[in-house]
């Protein structure tokens, strides 16, 4: 039963199902004989509640494990955010209608160049934070200065509503120097696609919103371009 509540609690434990029942038998089974022990003669085994004890703690040891392991897997490191394998997965989890934005920072490398490669790391933490405060974990980062936001059971037009609120939010924010000096303003331009009207893979959704980023950056940055837009010729 335990095993079922924790696989409906995070169904990626699944190839590990096997070691968390396991687990789960001596304690079940010492905690029966504990209990009935008690029942009958008010007093429990100490051998079953050593081995319960010890049953608990490896419940306890192969959650801490899975939950180290999920963070290794899924999240990206410098900025704490679910990173592109976790996205990779989500995706292909998507049944029915789903939009996409791909969002990337202007001149980021000039912004390396100038505030050094640290500030740099700075603002990509303080991005990633931003969008994740707005749109929670619907946000992922794809790589380099590039994140992704997923947005299920959403039109195109919807999506890009969203991105427009995005980027604006994040032309608006001052980002703060490590020494609270303002920093150079701070612009993304997003690209946004959507299953099935661009594809009909997760691949061919993302070279789509890619081809869209592509037009916002050559329409000027700081702002969002859809697929939709790109057949319209605007
Ligand atoms: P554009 O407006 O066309 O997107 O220009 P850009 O400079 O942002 O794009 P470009 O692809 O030329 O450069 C991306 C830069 O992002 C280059 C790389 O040094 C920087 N970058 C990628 N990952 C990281 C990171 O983890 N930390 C820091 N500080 N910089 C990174
Ligand atoms: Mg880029
Ligand atoms: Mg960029």
């Amino acid at each position: 039963f335990l095993t079922i509540v924790y696989y409906l609690y995070d169904p990626r434990v699944k190839p590990f199902l096997g070691a968390l029942a396991a687990a789960q038998l001596p304690f079940f089974f010492c905690l029966k004989i504990t209990l009935s022990n008690a029942a009958l003669s008010g007093k429990s085994s100490p051998v079953s509640s050593i081995i319960l004890a010890f049953s608990a703690m490896t419940l306890i040891l192969l959650h801490a494990i899975l939950h180290m392991y999920w963070r290794k897997v899924y999240m990206d490191p410098l900025t704490a955010i679910p990173n592109r394998q976790a996205m990779d997965e989500r995706l292909h989890t998507l049944s029915g209608r789903f939009a996409l934005a791909m969002v990337d920072i202007d001149h980021f490398k000039k912004f390396n160049d100038t505030y050094g490669h640290a500030e740099g790391d700075n603002v990509l933490r303080m991005v990633a934070q931003q969008l994740q405060e707005s749109l929670g974990d619907r946000v992922y980062r794809y790589g380099g200065e590039e994140f992704v936001i997923l947005c299920p059971n959403t039109t195109i037009e919807g999506a890009k509503i969203l991105a427009e609120r995005i980027c604006a939010a994040v032309a608006e924010r001052g980002f703060p120097h490590a020494k609270r000096q303002p920093l150079g303003k701070v612009t993304v331009s997003i690209g946004v696609a959507s299953f099935p009207a661009n594809g009909a893979t997760a691949e061919d959704i993302l070279k789509a919103a890619d081809q869209a980023v592509y037009q916002s950056k050559h329409g000027g940055r700081n702002r969002v371009t859809s697929t939709r837009d790109l057949k319209s010729g605007q």
